[in-house]
């Protein structure tokens, strides 16, 4: 049944053993190219991580090996005060902006429309990421970039533009001005699907019927997903990428339908190509064929924002992943703070709410859900009348304060 992918994936293997950093890695498993013949072998190749990937990109183009003579293109991603490089090949940018014309045909986007673009075009990819897939899928694209809005919203409506890429906090702004040729809107760089009503919020400040295209990728690999025009949830780019979704702590691969940290692996790209990839980020994966045509769903994207996340005990830890659980619990408020500590090496993870009389009676309840949304035990729970002013998180380890 997945012959195809297995093939596909032994050929994308058998390129990387000519890089350094990935030979390494299948020698240092006992692994040959050609001992991939199941999934299950697939299974067998260590995780790449991320700080691994930094190591080898920091390099200069000359030694590093996932740079090619034929690389075209230099995008960045920003970590800590570094620039790290993503390199692209003509062949790779041609694949990707193919697979994205299949999802901007899925997403209801007609060859002749007229499309404007208010992401940024420099650095860090994301307006020039839309511009070239919108020209290459034949549509007509307006590179407006962030800011401005008047300015954008005259140039919108005189140009009757139907289709805008915006984050979506800027097109409400945008709409709020008067827009109403816009038929298709593709949000990103915010969470989104999964902050509960937020596309009811976008949609009414339309005030009418849009389509709203959901994506989800990050610089190291672009795209990863998007959603239809069924709007049935971000499907995963089957034919640029594969997904696997793990259990952190042990790597086991987790069932559909259970949280876990997405991997990835290219299946065709030429240069910086990922190898069972640790993305560090929680989600879950359906396997939920919808009429598009496409198989592997994100019903809600990625479940919280990386620039706030903590790494406790090696899973990544969104704090207002939190505050989400606790309006389940009418006992407790809001209100809420969590402490780290390192005790003898290990993290110690402490929350404090403000509660009832009654609270004390959901604690059990209550570590039960974090565990399922965070994958994290918290070792202690405090309930008080009042939680004195402070910030969300308070993290006490060694060289980590927020
Ligand atoms: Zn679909």
């Amino acid at each position: 049944m997945n012959t195809n992918l297995v093939n596909r994936l032994r050929k994308q293997i058998e390129t990387l053993y000519q890089m350094d950093f990935y030979k390494k890695k299948l020698d240092g498993a006992g692994i040959k190219p050609s001992d991939i013949k199941t999934l299950e072998d697939f299974e067998n190749i260590p995780f790449t991580t991320s700080p691994e990937l930094l190591e080898e990109l920091k390099q200069e183009p000359e030694t590093c090996s996932l740079y090619s003579e034929n690389v075209t293109r230099v995008n960045f991603s920003p970590s800590g005060k570094m620039l790290y490089p993503i390199y692209h090949t003509n062949n790779d940018l041609k694949f990707m902006h193919d697979v994205c014309a299949r999802s901007l045909e899925a997403a209801g986007v007609k060859k002749g429309d007229i499309c404007a673009v208010t992401f940024g075009y420099h650095l860090f990819v994301a307006g020039l990421f839309y511009q070239n897939q919108l020209e290459h899928y034949g549509a007509k694209v307006i590179p407006l970039g962030p800011g401005e809005s008047e300015r954008a919203v005259r140039l919108i409506n005189d140009y009757q533009v139907t289709v805008l890429i915006s984050n979506p906090t800027f097109s409400i702004k945008l709409a709020a001005q008067g827009i109403p040729g816009v038929r298709i809107l593709f949000v990103g760089g915010e969470p989104f699907t999964s902050v509960e009503g937020y596309a009811e919020k976008v949609r009414q400040a339309f005030q009418k019927k849009i389509t709203i295209i959901d994506s989800y990728s990050m610089a190291a690999c672009l795209p990863i997903a998007r959603s239809c025009r069924n709007e049935t949830g971000l499907h995963i780019m089957d034919d640029f990428i594969y997904a696997e979704v793990i259990e952190p702590e042990f790597g086991r691969k987790v069932p559909y339908g259970e949280k876990g940290e997405l991997v990835l692996t290219h299946l065709y790209k030429e240069a910086s190509p990922l190898l069972r990839y640790r993305t560090g980020d929680l989600t879950v994966m359906e396997n939920k064929p919808c009429r598009c045509g496409r198989e592997f769903t994100l019903p809600k994207s990625v479940l919280g924002r990386t620039d706030e996340m903590l790494k406790i005990k090696g899973v990544k830890f969104w704090p207002s992943q939190v505050g989400t659980i606790l309006r389940e619990f009418p006992d407790v408020s809001n209100q809420y703070r969590v402490k780290v500590r390192e005790i003898k090496g290990v993290d110690n993870l402490s929350l404090i709410i403000e509660g009832n009389e009654n609270a004390d009676a959901q604690i059990d309840a209550l570590l039960k859900r974090l565990k399922q949304e965070t994958l994290l035990t918290f070792n202690r729970i405090s309930i008080v009348d009042s939680l004195e002013t402070g910030p969300l998180v308070v993290d006490e380890r060694e060289g980590r304060n927020f």
